[in-house]
């Protein structure tokens, strides 16, 4: 089956589909994106990540690039024209086409790229086997990486560096010492008590998609989250640590720095939130 895409308006083939070169996302990364992760055939947490897409919107005074159901329709459509199973959903709003210039272009549309990939569960299921290593890097975006911005570049540099140290996630660390987020992630530790600890994203994170959902699967599962920072030594003497994202949903982290966390393994709370993720999401879409 050949990959469609979407964009601005029509379905195209993925290996033709092209933007303008003066797109604004091309030019200053004036634009916004969301991932969605797809599961058992059905968009995970759609509303939640519209929601998220409205507020980077209007956070950048970006208009919408069409009407939000009819996005979803046409989410929901790329998925099954795709024959989307399991993967994700990419979607892309830029503020436009216009004549390279720094001021926000007047009467332009913005553009609307989507794309979507079949993984295969597999694969992830596999990494959650072995956990993932991340290392640690000071924290050089910008001050409002709480907008889901397609300026990426600062992220792009730490994974690389992560990979080049065998690690495959980079955690930006704030002056303090405190873990922030990783690259692409949201990052979690599990404490002897057995408490979650994420950091407040009222500031300095994205908020992420996986992170509220796993606030409601945690409930359920009768586990206690606190919502506060944690330092690099903390999370090196945690009982476990794992990142989450719409890709990766709760993905254990076994060695930070080079340091293994516990024994080095996989955690079972991350591991039971990660088997219960998925019907709990879905029981909420019901
Ligand atoms: N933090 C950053 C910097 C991200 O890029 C992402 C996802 O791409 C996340 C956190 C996790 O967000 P979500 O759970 O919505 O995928």
């Amino acid at each position: 089956m050949p990959r469609i895409a979407y964009v601005n308006g029509r379905y195209v083939q993925h290996a033709d589909a092209c933007v303008h070169i003066e797109d604004r996302g091309y030019q200053f990364a004036d634009g916004v994106y969301e991932v969605c992760e797809v599961a058992r055939g059905y968009i995970v947490d759609a509303k939640r990540h519209l929601d998220r897409l409205a507020r980077s919107l209007s956070e950048l005074q970006m208009a919408w690039p069409m009407h939000r159901s009819t996005l979803e329709i046409v989410m929901a459509e790329l998925v099954r024209r795709n024959g989307v199973k399991n993967g994700l959903v990419y979607l892309q709003v830029t503020r436009g086409v216009a004549s390279r210039d720094f001021l926000f272009p007047a009467d332009t549309k913005p553009s609307l790229v989507i794309t979507a990939k079949k993984i295969a569960p597999a694969i992830n299921a596999k990494k959650a086997e072995s956990g993932i290593k991340v290392i640690t890097v000071p924290e050089n975006r910008w001050d409002r990486v709480d907008i889901k911005t397609v300026g990426l570049l600062p992220n792009v540099l730490a994974k690389e560096k992560a990979k080049a140290a065998g690690a495959q996630e980079a955690w930006f660390v704030d002056e303090a010492g405190n873990v922030k987020e990783g690259g692409s992630s949201n990052a979690w530790i599990v404490t002897k008590d057995g408490v979650l600890v994420t950091r407040p994203a009222e500031h300095g994170i994205l908020r992420g998609i996986t992170r509220t959902t796993l606030f409601e699967v945690a409930s359920e599962l009768g586990l206690k989250i606190e919502e506060r920072g944690f330092s690099v030594a903390e999370a090196k003497a945690a009982r476990e640590a794992f990142i989450s994202s719409a890709t990766t949903i709760a993905m254990p982290v076994v060695a930070i720095d080079g340091a293994p966390v516990a024994n080095g393994h996989p955690g079972s709370v991350v591991l039971s939130l990660r088997e219960a993720f998925f019907d709990i999401a879905e029981k909420r879409l019901a």
